[in-house]
């Protein structure tokens, strides 16, 4: 059976790289009735908060990335935060010393440095040199009579390691490239080099979908995911790996975590739609076919491979996001839309909307549905309808571009052809300004309205005039159209 997982390290604000991988590893399971399993790599201690923690649960659930193993919820693998597992990794560390897998090294970082400087001047490949693999027990005891504490270091298998790349085919990786590795600091802390292949091990994942970052990792775990077996801490059975193209911003650079382009928050701030982000991502290094850009979840559950993951460097278009988001806007029902607009037009911590404000969010979202690209447009489009008299504004530019010569009797002729009509609605009001303004004193459509429309709705541009009229009332209306004479 399937088993996938989410290992984000809670050391920062949820980024668009973490979750593109999180979407592919949740379309891949889904796609083949598989388990996602939910832990969270926190054993750098230093850089890991609990804020941060909060932010990815937080985030996952926001975008409807759900996970049937984990933190949370727990299952049968637990504990899913890796803080919580030091003993596992003790056990796992001391019966690779046991078997003569690890190592300690007393090399100094200085020591290292300049022996890989040396290494790299005479052209050697400049990883660690295997000083101490073989020390001698008077070796170890001068070592430690200097004070020195040692880190823990794996022993690599001196043989290539070959494997099939699920995304970019079978690859080679010979030994002199893959030099033993650090898996306990000199604190006797665990790195993540271990932690990460012992508990993808223990918890039976059997495919992981990840950053081509960690590549140079891959056959270091492998080697590890075998060592285990060895010392019967598992079967030694290694998963499939499939290494994700970078995703590349502004400038053709690499997409870095601290990019602001880079943080989830930043698109929720403005309202993108968790459907409309997710399916925008999916796009990065995957395509469900020529022309077919937009999809929903379900069908990209029903379409995925990661077999046609296209290794080469995917470029983050906000241009396109937005797009995609706009045509997953105008996807929406006209009630489920107009719930989303909610926390974007009204403070909760304020008391958030009246009944009779959410009666004319519903009637006025079908008005601006089609026009928006991100839900945070809408205090722009639609926040005229909801203010206060007292706090209704006109746009100081677009009022002293408008709202001059001759709109004085422009808004006159209207509030007078207005006050004298019996029902107030789109239709009426729209014929009674035409017959007012239009045949009446001989304006253009675009002069007679462009003001009517800045006095109205405080913008140039706004959802349709009429319409917007009619669900201002006919009070307010009244009030704006005079309280606008230049
Ligand atoms: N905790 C690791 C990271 O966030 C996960 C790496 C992996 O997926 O193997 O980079």
């Amino acid at each position: 059976d399937i088993r996938v997982r989410y290992a984000p390290s809670p050391t920062g604000n949820p980024h668009v790289g973490l979750i593109r991988t999180a979407l592919f590893n949740w379309a891949y399971a889904r796609r083949n009735g598989g388990k996602v399993v939910f832990r969270i790599e926190d054993t750098d201690t230093a850089r890991s908060t609990e804020e941060s923690y909060r932010d990815i649960l937080d985030a996952w659930r926001w975008l409807g990335l759900d996970w049937d193993e984990g933190v949370e919820v727990g299952g049968e693998h637990g504990p899913y935060r890796q803080s919580e597992r030091m003993d596992v990794y003790r056990d796992v560390v001391e019966k690779l010393k046991d078997a003569g897998r690890a190592y300690p090294c007393y090399c100094s970082p200085e020591e290292l440095e300049a022996r890989r400087d040396a290494a790299r001047a005479a052209g050697r490949p400049s990883g660690y040199d295997g000083r101490c693999r073989d020390l001698t027990g008077e070796q170890i005891a001068a070592y430690r009579a200097e004070g020195r504490k040692p880190v823990l270091r794996f022993r690599m298998p001196d043989r290539t390691i070959t494997f099939p790349d699920l995304v970019r085919g079978e690859l080679t990786f010979e030994p002199e490239h893959v030099p033993d590795y650090t898996l306990l600091r000199a604190d006797g802390s665990p790195l993540y080099t271990l932690t990460n292949p012992v508990d993808d091990a223990l918890m039976g994942i059997t495919h992981v979908l990840r950053g081509e970052d960690l590549l140079s990792s891959t056959p270091r775990q492998i080697a590890l995911y075998e060592a285990l077996g060895e010392v019967g801490v598992t079967d030694g059975r290694v998963p499939l790996f499939g290494h994700l193209p970078y995703v590349m911003g502004e400038g053709n650079k690499k997409l870095s975590k601290r990019d602001p382009q880079a943080s989830l928050n930043l698109y929720r701030e403005r309202g993108f739609l968790p459907e409309g982000l997710l399916n925008y991502l999916a796009l990065l290094g995957w395509s469900m076919g020529p022309d077919q850009d937009r999809f929903s979840m379900a069908e990209l559950v029903a379409a995925f491979d990661v077999a046609d993951v296209n290794p080469n460097p995917a470029r983050f278009d906000l241009k396109k996001a937005e797009a995609i988001n706009a045509e997953h806007i105008r996807m929406l029902e006209a009630d489920d839309f107009a719930a989303r607009l909610v926390p974007f037009l009204f403070d909760a911590a304020a008391g958030g909307p009246t009944k009779e404000q959410l009666d004319l969010l519903a009637q006025a979202a079908p008005l601006v549905q089609e026009r928006m690209t991100v839900l945070d447009e809408v205090k722009g489009m639609l926040g005229f309808l909801f203010v206060a008299p007292e706090d209704f504004a006109v746009d100081e530019a677009d009022a002293a571009k408008i709202l001059k010569g001759n709109a004085g009797e422009v808004l006159d002729a209207a509030t007078a052809a207005l006050e004298a009509l019996d029902t107030w609605a789109t239709a009426p009001i729209e014929e009674a300004l035409r017959t007012a303004l239009i045949d009446g004193l001989g304006l253009k459509p675009r002069v007679a309205f462009g003001a009517l429309r800045v006095a109205v709705t405080g913008r140039r541009v706004s959802p349709p005039l009429f319409e917007s009229m009619e669900l201002l009332g006919r009070d307010e209306s009244l009030r704006r159209l005079r309280a606008a004479r230049p």
